[in-house]
């Protein structure tokens, strides 16, 4: 059962910010708002949520080296 929970927690409907599961949505929601942190516009593809928290860090680092 480990493998089904692995899923659903690493699945789109995970809130990337405090890991809250969404209940089951229609297929065309492409963004949900997470109703526990308030988060607003969560990707259900959270390789898009990784990859904005990668340039977010990348602006960050670039900002501060100036
Ligand atoms: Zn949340």
């Amino acid at each position: 059962m480990f493998w089904l929970r692995w899923k659903t927690l690493s699945g789109s409907q995970c809130c990337f910010h405090c890991g809250h599961i969404a209940d089951t949505m229609p297929l065309d929601v492409r963004t949900w708002d997470c109703p526990a942190c308030g988060t607003q516009g969560i990707d259900r593809d959270i390789k898009a949520a990784r990859n904005i928290l990668q340039a977010g860090k990348a602006t960050t680092r670039e900002s501060s080296a100036n």
